[in-house]
């Protein structure tokens, strides 16, 4: 298949050791494709700030445990920085700022008026009662309440974190700025200034970026097969509209296992992650384990589960014709080389599962112009703006007979590098 053909400027064959790494590592690759400054370069290697905070939180019991609080913040050339914040017992500071990068590039292929971003604590929320996670995310908020704001930073929710932490998070901001502020996050639910589609909305994009890659492919998605690994938010809405467009959803798998039908599965029979977590393998006729998923003869894969997924260990493994990443980093960068070589396509993290921040910035133009909108406009958009990127990025694979995730990152380094050029870096 074209657009493939590019070599990566870097010859490594290991993994990069972290996120921040890894997050270089794509700069640098997409920056020799791009006529750019190396000062700018040199500028988007590194976060413009993170913020470091102890959050005191006082448990149940009565004692005191204090928590580390991150806020990288990556580049605010195009607009403010926008995010994720993560409670999450991994959580460091170099991954803040490895994930705060992909929000940049992520905001800017979707040419979002926002940069980059990521936050969290180091904290398992599942160790912690909803009373300590409400105190937690309030004092966090408090703590971090001078570097975010609307115009500023607006977080919203990642692992760990959900709609009912962002209303804390809301209402904690609110409080003491004195007036309701909607627009400081979003991922809120809609009664507080939340937006309809939010929820769905990455899935939505990896099925209408699924659609329109076939289609590029020269398939229709009538009968196309596609096995989903991760039946979550974002793996059960992609499934589920793919399944409603025609295609054949042969394979869709949890942490337990995978349900498999070669003939495709009866998606609408299978509960989704939030209607009842982690039943696949009880629903389903026929279960495979999960890494047999990921070696099926299928037209498409969608890794949607976790980062680092499809790695040197697994991908010679891989047999599908394309592969559309739902979750965030899922193929690693031996991985992705591999697919490469073998002339496998596969679709990045910062285009196909790019819906939600989409739909963020719409809740965000909601909050600000304090008028909602029904969901078949925010659903209306969000396609407009994704065949748009999607468009775009397709130019560049045409044009230069890149690989996808290469084009989507010279989309997205164009128009940051043209940004940082034209205000000038004011060193
Ligand atoms: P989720 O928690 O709703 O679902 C994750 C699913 O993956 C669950 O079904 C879980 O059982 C399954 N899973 C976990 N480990 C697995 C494994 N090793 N093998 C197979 N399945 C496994 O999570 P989500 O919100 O759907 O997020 C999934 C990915 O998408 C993450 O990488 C996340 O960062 C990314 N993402 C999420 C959003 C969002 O707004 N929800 C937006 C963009 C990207």
């Amino acid at each position: 298949m074209s657009g493939q053909s590019t070599t990566p400027v870097d010859s490594q064959d290991e993994e990069p050791a972290s996120a921040l790494e890894t997050a270089r590592r794509q700069l640098d690759n997409a920056a020799a494709h791009v006529d750019i400054d190396p000062n700018i370069v040199e500028r988007l290697k590194h976060p413009a700030q993170v913020h470091e905070v102890t959050i005191p939180l006082e448990r149940d019991d009565g004692t005191l445990e204090a928590f580390t609080g991150y806020r990288a913040q990556h580049d605010s050339v195009r607009g403010p920085y926008k995010g994720g914040l993560r409670f999450h017992p991994e959580v460091s500071r170099d991954e803040c700022v490895g994930l705060s990068m992909w929000m940049t590039w992520k905001c800017a292929v979707m040419d979002l008026p926002f940069g980059g971003a990521k936050g969290g604590v180091v904290a398992n929320p599942k160790a912690l009662s909803d009373d300590e996670v409400e105190r937690l995310t309030r004092r966090f908020a408090q703590e971090i309440r001078p570097v975010v704001g609307p115009t500023k930073d607006i977080p919203a929710p990642d692992m760990g974190t959900d709609a009912q932490t962002m209303s804390w998070f809301m209402d904690a901001y609110s409080m003491q700025e004195g007036e309701t502020v909607p627009g400081v996050v979003t991922g809120k639910p809609p009664v507080v200034g939340g937006s309809h589609g939010r929820e769905e909305a990455p899935g939505r994009s990896v099925a209408l970026v699924t659609r329109e890659v076939c289609d590029y492919y020269g398939l229709g998605l009538d009968g196309t097969t596609i096995a989903v690994q991760g039946y979550g938010s974002v793996g059960a809405n992609a499934a589920e509209l793919l399944d409603e467009w025609g295609a054949s959803v042969v394979a869709v798998s949890d942490v337990n296992g995978a349900a498999y039908d070669p003939d495709g599965l009866d998606i609408g029979s299978i509960p989704a992650h939030s209607e009842r977590p982690e039943a696949v393998t009880e629903v389903a006729d026929n279960v495979i384990p999960n890494d047999e998923l990921l070696g099926l003869d299928v037209d498409v894969l969608i890794p949607a589960a976790v980062g680092n997924a499809i790695t040197a260990d697994n991908v010679d493994d891989v047999d599908a014709d394309i592969v559309v990443e739902g979750a965030n980093g899922p193929t690693t960068a031996v991985a992705d080389r591999r697919l490469a070589e073998r002339d496998i396509p596969v679709v990045p993290d910062i285009l196909a599962n790019a819906g939600g921040v989409t739909v963020s910035y719409f809740e965000w133009l909601q909050d600000i112009n304090r008028r909602s909108w029904s969901p078949e406009r925010v659903n209306e958009e969000l396609e407009t703006e994704m065949l748009a990127a999607f468009d775009r990025v397709q130019e560049e694979v045409d044009a230069r007979d890149l690989s996808w995730r290469e084009a989507a990152y010279v989309v997205a380094l164009s128009r940051v590098a043209a940004a940082h050029e034209k205000r000038g870096v004011w060193p």
